[in-house]
């Protein structure tokens, strides 16, 4: 048989190039570099959209919906990394599934959830496909957060709005929530960490994403 070519090629090439433009762009943890390296990011958007897929820019998905800008995927994952493996980690916002599987490298157990259902059964499809077993996926409203898997290591949320109460009492203490929130008429990036003695707050930079809505589709 001969070697495939043509996606199969160009993928390694290009995705080999956004590493690179990652790297000059700032992101140093080598763990997300690698971890980005092997998420076959063309496997998450649309056969149309493939040959985009390498590109250092957010995507649509369908349903209004996008799959986010890589360098803004390797930020937020840097974000709630820390010394050594993550335990659970839990995603509201799983869109196509490319944040949970690069987390899933990363983590023990990744759960995510999505309160569209079209787009939570196709990520649910490409993680099968995969072999991204240790990803949990729920058709739901992730406002509420996943109580019956808390405490979280790490909870990330991909849909911007004003942060759900309930997140903040499902992070382990020394966990680290990383969201984009409303500010004014823009949004926010911020982390922040469970202490002891309360959350300690930080603004990481302006970033923009789909509304973090309610309700099921
Ligand atoms: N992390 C995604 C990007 C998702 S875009 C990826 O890697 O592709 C944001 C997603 O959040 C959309 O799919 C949207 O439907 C979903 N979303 C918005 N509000 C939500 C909520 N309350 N609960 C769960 N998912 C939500």
């Amino acid at each position: 048989m001969m070697a495939p070519s043509g996606i199969g090629m160009t993928s390694e090439t290009t995705r080999r190039r956004l590493i690179k433009r990652l790297r000059d762009k700032g992101i140093q943890d080598e763990r997300v570099l690698d971890a980005m390296a092997a998420v076959p990011r063309h496997l998450f958007v649309d056969e149309a959209l493939s040959s985009r897929a390498y590109e250092d820019t957010a995507l649509p998905i369908g349903r209004g919906q996008t799959i986010s800008q890589p360098y803004v995927v390797a930020m937020m994952t840097a974000a709630v990394l820390r010394e050594g493996r993550l335990g659970k980690v839990l995603e509201v916002g799983t869109g196509s599934g490319y944040q949970a599987a690069i987390l899933s490298r990363l983590a023990d157990k990744v759960f995510t959830t999505e309160r569209i259902g079209e787009l939570q059964r196709s990520a649910r499809q490409r993680f099968h496909r995969l072999g991204l077993h240790n990803i949990y996926t729920r058709h739901a409203d992730g406002n509420e957060g996943w109580p019956s898997q808390a405490p979280f290591d790490a909870i990330m949320v991909t849909a911007g709005g004003d942060i759900p109460e309930q997140l903040f009492e499902q992070l382990a203490e020394g966990g680290v929530l990383v969201a984009p929130e409303t500010a004014g008429t823009h949004q926010q990036l911020v982390r922040v960490t469970r202490r002891q003695d309360g959350y300690e707050r930080e603004v990481l930079g302006a970033v923009t994403f789909v509304p973090l809505r309610t309700g099921l589709e």
